[in-house]
């Protein structure tokens, strides 16, 4: 029998009018690419991404177009994902961090019919329009005052553009899994591959973003996520923070350690997500200068592993607690995040710390299983690790164009290349990316294990580990160092630190200085690179095994 209840769509546009009616006065607070600080409320934003609808519709964009966007946290960059999604065209952000020809290949394979795009990237996108011949214009996203001399063909001023346009305007409805937008993975191999979310993957990834255990702020909050919206999508907040109505902090291009405590600071801010690397900028800043931070309550720590010494000094240091949490572009991005029980609340400090260093538990509608390279499932023992598969409605069925597509089972799980171990309680910690773990004597050694050791030693800014050749034990890992500033710490300092820390076994043979560690485009350590820096490396400990 059929339930008798409304098959109301699950439409993104919903989200923005529902802003504009209930908190139609609560603050969009941006530090624009020009400078100024900008402000204005939920209904401004709504009422300015209808102005954007309709000159969408103007220059031809249809139900199913794609169009780019190379842009900051900002509040145009909000008006382009409601004007965009709203009408049905499909928003690709565009991660300007990646090289220029990797950019190219994702313009063009998204077929990417305008592109807007923050004063920021003019040059940039200069240097490659005559490699985007499907393109049919620019729209630079500043006023007249500020618009600068451009080469681009068909550059368009994004403030000309609306201010042309009347804000009535009805969202068109249409069927809920209609695309609504694109976001590329990194893609550390080959070329990156698209994720394309529908509106119903977005609304339900956002029900469930709001859940008090999942990220669970709400209309009492003021928010800063500092992970850009080119990065899935401000992991849901830019979608979560009208939903709930919260206040919204962007923080633009700036993001270190000074900027971001500015914002966190005047503007009250109690809720804030980003990566690791971002938040050691912040804590540096705030060790350096002494300052404390009052109204924040809780930083997400993700898109890599937050190590220990990190969430120690958030919340034993400044009383902020870390939400540590795992998540994909795949899967919209949320997966599992370490919010506690009230049990463990009762725990010790340390034992709290260590349950907090893993990555969390699994969210309502993200199915999460490990199994063995035969595909059977693994016990969840803490112990044991393997291939982790996920599935549910907002994670990925295949990438845009068919891509990738061994990543995807017909059962419907993806495999997310990540290896990890799930303990009685259900909280999962990553032990490696399966092509990243150091297979050494048939064992495996995790190296975010020995790399959250290493940046627990003050003398430490950063740290990498991979796997070298070995005769003896097939690989053994090798330590890479970035000093902190100022420090002098030794090799044999370092390789002391481990003691009683992690195994034997899995202390490093080795340990080399360097003065950076790459970064992909999303903050990750390159392991990739870095394998091909240490290529034919020799361990001290090789002439012995032999
Ligand atoms: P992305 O799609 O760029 O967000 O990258 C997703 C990948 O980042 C995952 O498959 C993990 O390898 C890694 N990742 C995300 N969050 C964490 C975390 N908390 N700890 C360790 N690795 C993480």
């Amino acid at each position: 029998m059929r339930g008798l209840m409304q098959s109301k769509q699950l439409l993104i546009s919903s989200i923005i009018e529902h802003a504009a009616k209930f908190h139609g006065n609560t603050e969009i607070v941006s530090r624009t690419v020009e400078g100024p600080i900008h402000r204005y409320g939920y209904r401004e934003l709504c009422a300015r991404s209808k102005k954007l609808a309709n000159a969408l519709e103007r220059l031809g964009c249809e139900l199913g177009d794609v169009v780019g966007t190379l842009a900051w946290n900002g509040y145009r960059h909000m008006e382009i994902y409601y004007g965009v999604s709203g009408t049905g065209t499909v928003c690709h952000t565009v991660n300007p961090r990646l090289f220029p020809e990797q950019i190219v290949y994702i313009i063009n394979h998204a077929e990417d019919k305008y592109i807007f795009l923050d004063l920021t990237f003019v040059a940039l996108i200069e240097g490659i329009a005559d490699q985007l011949p499907r393109v049919a214009g620019f729209i630079i996203m500043t006023d007249e005052a500020d618009m600068p001399e451009t080469t681009l063909p068909n550059a368009v001023c994004y403030e000309t553009l609306i201010s042309a346009e009347s804000d009535d305007y009805k969202w068109p409805q249409f069927d809920e899994n209609t695309a609504s937008s694109l976001c590329y993975t990194s893609g550390t191999t080959g070329n990156p591959k698209g994720v394309l979310y529908s509106h119903r993957s977005t609304v339900l990834h956002c029900y469930t973003g709001g859940l008090v255990d999942t990220l669970g702020f709400g209309a009492r909050d003021t928010v800063l996520p500092v992970v850009p919206m080119f990065h899935a999508n401000s992991w849901g907040i830019a979608y979560l923070a009208p939903m709930v109505g919260a206040k919204l902090v962007m923080p633009g291009k700036d993001l270190d350690g000074a900027s971001v405590y500015e914002l966190l600071h005047s503007e009250g801010v109690t809720f804030t997500a980003g990566v690791p690397t971002v938040w050691l900028m912040l804590l540096q800043y705030m060790e350096e200068t002494g300052q404390r931070l009052d109204t924040l309550k809780a930083s997400v720590i993700g898109g890599s592993a937050a190590p220990r010494s990190m969430i120690e000094t958030f919340q034993n240091k400044y009383g902020v607690q870390v939400l540590h949490a795992w998540g994909m572009t795949e899967m919209s991005p949320l997966g599992t995040i370490g919010t506690l029980t009230a049990r463990q609340e009762g725990w010790s400090v340390e034992e709290k710390i260590e349950l907090q260093s893993k990555q969390g538990r699994g969210i309502f509608g993200v199915e999460l299983k490990i199994v063995d390279d035969d595909g059977a499932d693994l016990p969840w023992d803490g112990k044991t690790f393997g291939r982790l598969l996920v599935r549910g409605a907002f994670v990925a069925e295949g990438y845009f164009k068919g891509e990738g597509a061994d990543a995807f089972d017909e059962d419907g799980w993806f495999d997310t290349g990540d290896v990890s171990t799930f303990d009685e309680y259900g909280f999962m910690q990553i032990t490696d990316r399966s092509k990243d773990v150091i297979k050494s004597g048939g064992e495996w050694i995790s190296s975010i294990d020995i790399e959250n050791v290493a940046v627990g030693h003050p003398g430490v800014a950063e740290a990498a580990v991979i796997g070298i050749e070995h005769p003896k034990w097939d690989e053994r890992p090798l330590l890479i160092i970035v000093r902190a500033q100022d420090t002098e710490v030794s090799r044999e300092d370092l390789l002391q630190f481990f003691n009683g820390k992690i195994a034997k076994w899995c202390v490093p043979d080795d340990v080399v200085f360097v003065e950076a560690i790459p970064h992909t485009a999303t903050g990750k350590i390159q392991k990739v690179e870095l394998r091909e820096q240490f290529k034919g490396y020799v361990l001290p400990t090789v002439s012995a095994a032999e």
